[in-house]
């Protein structure tokens, strides 16, 4: 490695320097952090004409608009690029028989590692919404690059972390958005499926049982899905719950257009009878996913300032009922449903931006795209196990005063995310004897913690008490819908 200043500069998660957040941001960091003395002077030599430079290199024919075959080539050259950190798979096919295809970056690709949090990114969720697309293509070739000329930030990343990127979840969509190009791009043209469909209003809807349930004392995670739910979505949900349920994830994001702001839950309101009113719907976890959004605002070059496309976003971040109210949203089903933190990521006014505009796009996201995959390692994360240092799964991992419980996945293993702060957390599972302990979690790394459960004694086994409630039907989708 290079000087001291240099690997401070790569390994520095914080970036809060000019200097360190030039050096991230530069195609030219593999060359600093590879630090050998010829690239420096060649660095030195550039001087003045640098930012010149760097224009040339991002604005380069890589930055386009890719349709469907063309992104599935991007996707296999990336994999045959890195073969031994990435993996390509499908969670299924789109109404038209497209595959969804997903980019995995891990150091043991296909396989889930003990106390190795899973992330997610999914793009084109609205056909018509394709900057979040070309970001996604564009982050894994940039992945697979710095990965390979030595970056240290993005090997420790991929080694530690197993990032799942899903570029399109709507390949039908893009498709009859892209036959109409960016300039003629319709508002609505291509936004749902190839039946129409909305997705982002296509999941089932769990925030009314969870609004119950918060009066009633119910469950507060893990929401159970209501019946026949596999007949009542589109292939693409169906296919998006389906990899939600194979994979422990514990932290996403879901890429949009038609505003600038990252979107953080609950997207529905509480109280879908105030009309004309947005109200704060806050999560048991508001303050932390306050915290999420803020990491891609302020990580990315214009979001934070929060006047964009007409519209003013304090800090660059919104809570999403307080934006407008949604109703069987991505967002909330992840948080409802699953393990999983997602929020919504508003990245560009125009739904369709020429292909000109892609190279500053990048540029003013790319910090944001890695910073945020970075907050999937805070938190405190553990094993749990039985008395013979078996680990359990499904055990329920909760913390005094956040009404909002994970559980270990079939390793045993969990991940909570919480802000820095002391906190009184318990693990508990079916058959066997809860355990609590006192954790501090600090701003750094996520603190390892692992709890070892008794087996109760035959009169505690018990189940939990079963609240059982009919869905609540949901309200109609407004007849305009927002970027969202
Ligand atoms: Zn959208």
């Amino acid at each position: 490695m290079g000087n001291g200043k240099t690997n401070e500069c790569c390994f520095d998660q914080s970036f809060t320097s000019t200097r360190c957040r030039y050096l991230t941001i530069s195609r030219l960091q593999a060359f600093e952090c590879r630090g050998t003395m010829q690239q420096r002077g060649a660095l030195s030599w550039l001087g003045s004409v640098l930012l010149g430079l760097m224009g040339l290199l991002v604005s380069g024919s890589d930055f386009q608009h890719h349709r469907y075959e063309e992104m599935v080539r991007a996707l296999f050259a990336v994999h045959n690029e890195c073969p031994y950190i990435t993996r390509i798979y499908s969670i299924g096919r789109s109404v038209e028989g497209r595959q969804l295809y997903v980019l995995e970056f891990s150091d043991n690709p296909g396989i889930h590692e003990a106390l190795e949090p899973e992330f997610k990114y999914v793009g084109n969720m609205h056909g018509n919404e394709v900057l979040g697309r070309e970001l996604l293509i564009k982050l894994s070739q940039f992945m697979c690059e710095e990965y390979r000329a030595g970056n240290q930030r993005i090997m420790r990343l991929i080694h530690d972390t197993r990032i799942h990127i899903l570029p399109s979840m709507n390949p039908d969509g893009y498709e009859v958005a892209a036959q109409q190009g960016p300039e003629f791009n319709g508002y609505l043209v291509g936004r749902g499926n190839a039946r129409d469909i909305d997705l982002n209003r296509n999941f089932p809807d769990l925030n009314g049982l969870m609004y119950y349930y918060e009066k009633s004392k119910g469950k507060n995670h893990h929401l159970p899905l209501p019946d026949n739910w596999e007949q009542q979505v589109e292939p693409e949900t169906l296919a998006v719950i389906k990899w939600m349920q194979n994979y422990n994830f514990v932290l996403s994001a879901n890429l949009h257009g038609g505003a600038v702001v990252a979107n953080y839950p609950f997207d529905k309101s509480r109280d879908a009878r105030i009309r004309g009113r947005t109200i704060h719907a806050a999560t048991a976890d508001d303050k932390l996913f306050r915290q999420l959004a803020r990491t891609y605002s302020y990580a990315h070059s214009w979001m934070h300032k929060g006047w964009n496309c007409g519209d003013f976003f304090d800090e660059g971040i919104t809570n999403g009922a307080s934006w407008y109210s949604l109703s069987k949203g991505m967002q909330d089903f992840n948080y409802l449903y699953s393990n999983c933190f997602e929020i919504t990521l508003e990245l560009s006014c125009d739904k369709f931006p020429a292909a000109s505009a892609l190279p500053r796009e990048w540029l003013g996201n790319r910090e944001a795209l890695v910073s945020y995959m970075e907050e999937v390692h805070h938190g405190i994360k553990g094993l749990v196990y039985d008395e013979n240092n078996n680990p359990i799964k499904n055990a329920e991992v909760s913390v005094l005063g956040v009404h909002h419980d994970v559980t270990t996945g079939v390793d045993g293993d969990y991940f909570r995310l919480l802000l820095p702060g002391t906190y009184t957390v318990t693990a508990s599972a079916p058959g066997y004897l809860p355990s609590t302990s006192t954790v501090t979690v600090g701003p750094a790394e996520a603190i390892q913690f692992h709890f070892y459960l008794k087996t109760a004694p035959k009169q505690h086994i018990k189940g939990k008490p079963h609240n059982s409630k009919k869905y609540p039907s949901s309200s109609k989708a407004s007849l305009k819908p927002g970027p969202r």
